[in-house]
């Protein structure tokens, strides 16, 4: 598809700390390389985010540090946004270079002032809908000589009511997890102020009725349940089945938009940030159509068309914010068409239709990217920043080993040595190395005869076909927010070049060209610029900068990112040349080097408090952040169980007719058929070693064939690393079958 208008949503980090590592692979990453793609393929993109810079994330580290909330958010405003920006995140330009009519991009803030007027002009129009509710709760109050203030869920301390831990914040225990009312945390204190005497006042606020929207929602998710991902059907899924109930939008801290409301009574309180922030998608849109466009023009990017076309409409973020993407903000876009129409509360919420702002398409939420102990984790903050990350490293880097090892499906984990390892042996071996050898190759021959002269297509049908299998695969990977899988479909288009070289050995013929054979040989090295050419366009989405020096490497010029997707599969373009040096496109990495100066980075957080991410109310989970041995990754629980572990008894082994390194193994498991099990175990096992032996196999493998045998299952071995393999066997007897556990 092209000439789509797609909205790019970016979770709005808090501007309390630096971003790490584990912000840009859930959060920052994906959306950017989307955004790339979605350009080259001729789409108009708009991409908006920002700092999120009120609520008492912000207030707690500016008193803790002893400076104002305003210092705080201008100080990680700048720092992260110039981190982003480092990282080839394509937030600048602010208008596309095709022009305003393809959209564009717009880093803003929450200060904003013209955000404030958005969001107040919202909440006046949701609230003369009836869509608000007043209600009185409880909170915890600090007296003061002079005055005193209401003190905000995180500003309170106790014991924890059900696991009596210290340090229980005034709604939630992190220890246990339980959540609670303010009145049941024994002891509470105030936590800047422990000695301040505090009692319970009652305070008045208005909420949000998510209430009248829930079977709206219902409809919604089912109408995207071809769409999401697994995690984000389950979790809209449950929250909808406990049932919505209102939400409070205001709260009792005046760092924040102030209510758009006359009266005394309203002193002190501001809009809760989780309800201002989330409008920031909306906001940050029709700012960006003010300043870079005309001020209708966001329209293209939030409206459905009057003949009924939504834009397409992306939301990266986390998986702690994945309800909400799904429920809570898709409620207030309905709430606002509701009262764009002169609706109240009389009459039903309806799915959005032409003329409305449009919901949700996709929110491709990733698992976390966690970190691996040792070194790092004598930090307290257990992190890598970004900043200091990019300081010393190439951000391609990065971006590759974030984005080959992406929390698609499951949480993955960061480690130096694996980290160099992927640059040195992937990145490198395969793509760096097959460019430079093009470059390198095609530089050595003679001026009379240029290797633009051997450019001959008829030599490389097959490797087109190839590549452009690729490319439709890697094409649709995209399309459905793979991101690993479609790197490494264009990573296997860079080996692809790499076996036709070793094939064709043009080395071979440099020095006699008119040797037979010559023609063909050169005429694969020269279609390597064309491979080379490809590659740097499918490459762009998640390596820009390499991508460009490639591009001029190459003899291209102008910005490889306006190459369209689809030309890297056009083997007719015209033949270039680059007379300049190669130069190699990567740095190799030193793992010994990156560890002795690993401390400098390992949890270098300067001065913040918290730069734990939970944008939008999200609460992390510090659980997760414990001590773990190096290039250790976790599953979850249920991860781990879905690996059915049973035991079997070997009844047979024989040699594989077709797999010269293969057994077929028949397994007495417990059933009356019994299974078959292909595996290499030739180089240390003979059949007589193995049968009789009662050993473990993983049960729920989906069957394999394997040289026109299907292998129903996996025997579990240990292996050395050193050619030493052992067969994992039972102490003692057990009935064939049992599950191990
Ligand atoms: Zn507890």
């Amino acid at each position: 598809m092209s000439d789509e208008h797609v909205l790019i949503c970016v979770a709005w980090p808090y501007a309390n700390g630096p971003l790490h590592l584990g912000h840009v692979a859930g959060c920052y990453l994906p959306p950017d390389i989307q955004a790339r793609f979605e350009r080259a393929r001729g789409n108009r993109v708009l991409m908006v985010s920002g700092s999120d810079e009120h609520g008492t994330p912000i207030t707690v580290t500016a008193e803790t540090q002893g400076i104002s909330p305003q210092e705080v958010v201008d100080k990680y405003h700048e720092i992260n946004t110039k981190a982003l920006m480092d990282l080839g995140c394509s937030w600048e330009p602010n208008i596309d270079p095709r022009g305003p009519e393809y959209g564009g991009a717009l880093f803003n803030r929450t200060s904003d002032p013209e955000h404030y007027e958005i969001v107040s002009e919202n909440f006046m129009k949701l609230m003369n809908a009836g869509l608000f509710e007043r209600k009185v709760m409880q909170q915890y109050y600090e007296i003061r000589d002079e005055g005193g203030r209401f003190l905000p869920d995180r500003y309170v301390e106790g014991e924890c009511p059900t696991c009596s831990a210290e340090g229980a914040r005034g709604d939630q225990c992190d220890e246990c997890g339980v959540t609670y009312e303010a009145h049941e945390l024994k002891n509470p204190k105030s936590k800047m102020n422990p000695d301040a005497s505090i009692e319970i006042r009652d305070t008045e606020h208005f909420f949000y009725r998510l209430d009248f929207f829930q079977e709206v929602l219902e409809k919604h998710a089912n109408q995207r349940q071809g769409v999401w991902k697994p995690n984000v059907k389950a979790m809209t899924k449950q929250w909808l089945k406990m049932g919505l109930r209102p939400r409070a939008v205001t709260r009792d801290l005046d760092w924040g938009i102030p209510l758009p409301l006359e009266g005394n009574e309203w002193d002190g309180k501001c809009i809760y940030v989780w309800f201002e922030a989330v409008q920031g998608y909306y906001s940050c849109a029709r700012l960006w159509a003010k300043r870079y466009s005309n001020s209708e023009d966001y329209e293209k990017w939030w409206k459905i068309t009057e003949s009924g076309k939504p834009p397409r409409h992306l939301y990266f973020l986390g998986k702690d914010n994945i309800p909400f993407h799904t429920v809570i903000w898709p409620a207030i876009i309905m709430g606002l068409n509701h009262a764009n129409k002169g609706l109240d509360d009389s009459t039903p919420p309806a799915l959005p239709g032409p003329g409305d702002l449009s919901l949700e398409d996709n929110v491709p939420a990733m698992e976390y990217l966690m970190l691996a102990g040792g070194q790092f984790s004598k930090s307290r903050k257990h992190a890598v920043w970004l900043p200091s990350f990019l300081e010393r490293f190439d951000p391609d880097t990065l971006r590759y080993y974030l984005s080959i090892n992406m929390p698609e499906a499951h949480d993955t984990d960061f480690n130096w040595p694996d980290f160099v390892e992927k640059i040195n042996s992937e990145l490198i071996a395969a793509y760096g190395n097959f460019v430079h050898r093009v470059l390198t190759l095609g530089s050595r021959l003679p001026n009379d005869r240029p290797i633009s002269t051997f450019d001959n297509l008829s030599y490389c049908t097959d490797e087109m076909k190839k590549l452009e299998t690729l490319h439709r695969q890697a094409t649709s990977s995209l399309e459905r927010h793979r991101y690993k899988e479609a790197l490494r479909t264009v990573m296997s288009a860079a080996q692809l070049g790499n076996q036709m070289l070793q094939a064709a050995i043009p080395w071979k013929f440099l020095k006699d060209l008119d040797a037979d054979g010559s023609e063909q040989s050169m005429a694969k090295l020269a279609f390597g610029w064309r491979l080379s050419r490809y590659l740097a366009i499918m490459t762009q989405p998640f390596l820009p900068f390499s991508a460009q020096r490639l591009w001029e490497s190459l003899g291209e010029s102008g910005d490889v990112a306006l190459a369209p997707w689809d030309s890297a599969v056009d083997w007719n373009v015209s033949y270039k040349w680059s007379e300049s040096e190669p130069t190699p496109l990567f740095q190799q990495l030193d793992l010994e080097e990156i560890l002795s100066q690993e401390k400098s980075l390992a949890g270098q957080s300067p001065d913040s408090n918290d730069p734990g991410h939970s944008v939008k109310g999200g609460k992390k989970n510090n659980k997760e952040v414990k001590k773990m041995p190096e290039g250790t990754t976790h599953v979850d629980f249920e991860t781990f169980m879905e690996v059915k572990l049973r035991v079997g008894k070997i009844e047979s082994v024989s040699d594989h007719e077709n797999a010269d390194k293969l057994y077929v193994v028949a397994i007495d498991d417990g059933s009356e058929s019994g299974r078959t099990i292909c595996a290499g175990l030739k180089d240390y096992y003979t059949p007589e070693q193995m049968v009789g032996k009662s050993i473990v196999f993983v049960a729920n493998l989906k069957p394999r064939k394997l040289r026109g045998i299907v292998s129903e299952g996996m025997m579990l071995a240990a292996d050395d690393g050193n050619g030493g393999v052992k067969l994992v066997t039972i102490d003692g007897d057990i009935t064939p079958g049992s599950q191990v556990r």
